[in-house]
């Protein structure tokens, strides 16, 4: 039995956790934690943290994680570099799974993305756009930030020189070292990402909508099983999922 401890709890995700652990035969619900809840009061009786709170509590739950030998999953996004430096700090002393997209649609879009600009070449323009509920907090979204970084491997291109973050004024002619990416938010749109290749007389464009938070929690909840049984190490979803 896998027991897992949800940070973030009562928020929509860590609601979505909640549900979905039901249908999982070997993990149980041990603890949740939200906001004035402490975490080491009861880290003791859980397997593995599944983090979705908030990006700037994160780095406190590694660290509590990393004292109490226990396994992390990441699901926050929107961390700023020094918060990303200090997860990342106690990656050999704990195992966890840190992903901007836990649903395997998304993870096959990150594996179609990378094949995609590798087959087309330098020719192609690459923009994405990413729709999110009214609520979110944070943009660019993880996932957008993901693709961006694929295209941007396969480009050899550095990410924060070529992203485009919207256009507005007289910005000029396209160049073609730039990453466009667009955020547009309203309603109750859970999450929809679409990757655009254009070139002069044709264009494809590889998207992905998300229509309930499940396909998120089920996957969180998937790498909470498999991370349960790892060596320290900083894995993501593609490793679960084993398409790497
Ligand atoms: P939400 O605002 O509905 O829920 C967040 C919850 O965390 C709230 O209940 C809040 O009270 C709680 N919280 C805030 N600070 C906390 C702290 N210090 N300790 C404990 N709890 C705390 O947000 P949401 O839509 O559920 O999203 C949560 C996070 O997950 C966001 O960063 C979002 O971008 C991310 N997300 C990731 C994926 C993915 O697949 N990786 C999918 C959906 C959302």
């Amino acid at each position: 039995m896998t027991r897992v401890i949800i940070t973030g709890a009562k928020g929509r995700m860590g609601q979505a956790l909640t549900a979905c652990a039901r249908n999982f035969r070997d993990l149980e619900i041990a603890a949740r934690v939200d906001m004035g809840d402490e975490l080491s009061a009861v880290i003791s009786k859980g397997d593995v943290v599944v983090d979705f709170s908030l990006h700037s509590a994160t780095a406190g739950i590694v660290e509590l994680c990393a004292k109490d030998k226990k396994a992390v999953v990441i699901g926050t996004t929107g961390h700023s570099d020094k918060e990303k430096a200090q997860i990342e700090r106690r990656k050999n002393e704990i195992a966890m799974v840190w992903a901007s997209n836990f649903s395997t649609g998304v993870n096959t879009l990150f594996w179609l993305t990378r094949k995609a600009a590798e087959i087309l070449g330098p020719d192609f323009d690459l923009e994405i756009v990413e729709m999110h509920h009214r609520m979110k907090k944070d943009a660019p979204s993880g996932t957008a930030k993901s693709l961006a970084e694929i295209l941007a491997g396969v480009r050899k291109l550095q990410l924060d020189k070529a992203a485009r973050h919207g256009r507005a004024g007289i910005v000029g002619e396209r160049t073609p070292s730039e990453i466009g990416i667009h955020s547009i938010r309203g309603g109750d749109v859970v999450g929809d990402h679409t990757v655009i290749f254009a070139n002069a007389g044709e264009r494809l464009e590889l998207s992905h909508k998300a229509s309930s938070r499940e396909t998120f929690a089920n996957g969180a909840l998937r790498a909470a099983f498999w991370v349960a049984k790892r060596p320290p190490g900083l894995y993501d979803m593609q490793d679960v999922l084993g398409l790497k």
